[in-house]
Order: structure tokens, then sequence, then C-alpha cells
């Protein structure tokens, strides 16, 4: 099913679909979880238009690379090009917010890692990146002090508050934007709290965004 970037009212974004920009270890609480290090600057790395699915369908886990691993996403939808920007600039030129999953092969990224490998095989794959639906920026009062959550069949499993990011909203799109020009229809997401787990054929999952946004999804059972 072909994915195009839409409001939650059901309007349709009319923004092509880019890029999407990840940063790794963006929350401490998640860094520690996986005895990863936090990072002095964001660790930056892509998921091409390929990677992107629509959320609220039923969500395929892909046949290879072992456990496949969420991670909740607070989803930034730039609407004008933002190029070596500064903080104080960013968030003009935002275009909604929304929610994502940085669908992730653990088993498959600890290989490469160890390896010193680039991550892509194991985070850039085809319907590595479900979006929900966006709302515009109007509907955040404060982005810089918001929380979304992910209850995995019924349980809160991730709560992400973002001013615990240790680099804020504002801050790294205009860090991501001294490295990729960020485009009108390219999406960042912004990192994960603690919480990760692995996802199984029938689970169900809800994401909400505030009051504002809230998504359901399950996990298509195996064919
Ligand atoms: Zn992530």
């Amino acid at each position: 099913m072909s994915y195009a970037h839409h409001f939650s009212d059901h309007t349709p974004a009319a923004l092509p679909l880019g890029k999407v920009v990840c940063v790794g270890r963006n929350y401490a609480d998640h860094a520690r979880e996986l005895n990863n290090p936090v990072p002095d600057a964001p660790l930056l790395f892509i998921k091409p238009a390929t990677a992107v699915v629509e959320l609220t369908h039923p969500l395929r886990l892909p046949h290879f690379g072992g456990a496949c691993h969420f991670e909740a996403e607070l989803a930034v939808l730039i609407g004008s090009p933002l190029t070596r920007a500064s903080a104080d600039e960013t968030l003009l030129a935002v275009a909604g917010y929304g929610l994502g999953l940085d669908l992730t092969l653990r088993e498959l990224q600890d290989s490469l890692k160890k390896k010193g490998h680039p991550w892509e095989m194991a985070k850039a794959f085809d319907a590595s990146c479900p979006l929900s639906p966006f709302v515009r920026p109007e509907a955040i009062a404060n982005v810089e002090d918001c929380h979304y959550t992910l209850h995995l069949n019924g349980q809160l499993q991730q709560r992400g508050e973002t001013r615990n990011m240790l680099t804020k909203v504002s801050a790294l799109l205009a860090y991501c934007s001294q490295y990729f020009t960020l485009l009108p229809g390219d999406v960042v997401l912004t990192g994960t709290p603690a919480g990760v787990g692995v996802l199984q054929p029938g689970d169900q999952l809800q994401l909400a965004l505030e009051q504002c946004l809230s998504v359901a999804t399950e996990i298509a059972p195996n064919e």
C-alpha cells in the first residue's frame, strides 16, 4: 500500500515523501538500557523513503535478521528547507508532529556494531519506519516539553518526555541540517526513551502524543 504524509484529520499534507533522519541515543535512559555510552554529540543515521509505511496498517516484520525491536519516537515533518540552520529558526520550518517507530533488527545491529559497520541493514530496511498521521504544529503547546507513550498489548512500555532529550528538538533539527539539508517532506525521528522491546506477530500497539494524537496498529500474523 502506498504511503503519503497526511494529517490526523485525514487532509493530505501535500508534501513529498523524502528521507528520514534519525538520531540514536538521544535519551540517556535508553542508552543505558542497551549498555551504550551516552554520546557527546547526536549520532545520526538515515532511513530512505522506501522504509516508510503507514503505521495504522498492520505491520509486517522482516523475515531476516532475528528479533525486531520497536522504538517509539516523536516524528517531525519538515515543511520548508533547512540548511545549516540555527536552532531558533528550525521550529518555524515544521509542518507537523507525529509518532514513528524506528524498527530495529537488534541482533543484526549488534553484530554490525561489533564489526564497526554501518547500521543500515538493521535499521533502514523496507517498512522499518512506520509513521502515524501528523498534527499541525499549533496542536503542541511546547514541543520541547511534551510527552508521548507506547502501550504494547495494553501495558505501558515507553513514555517519552521531550525535556529529557540530550539534544532538544530545535537543536537536533539544526544539527541535522549542518550535514543533511532537510527538505519539505523529510522527517526527523528524535530518538527513543527506555523500554524498547521485541515485537511478535499479533502484538497490539497504541501510541499517543499528548492529548492530540492517538493511533493503534498491530503486527500482522506470519504468512
Ligand atoms: Zn531510534
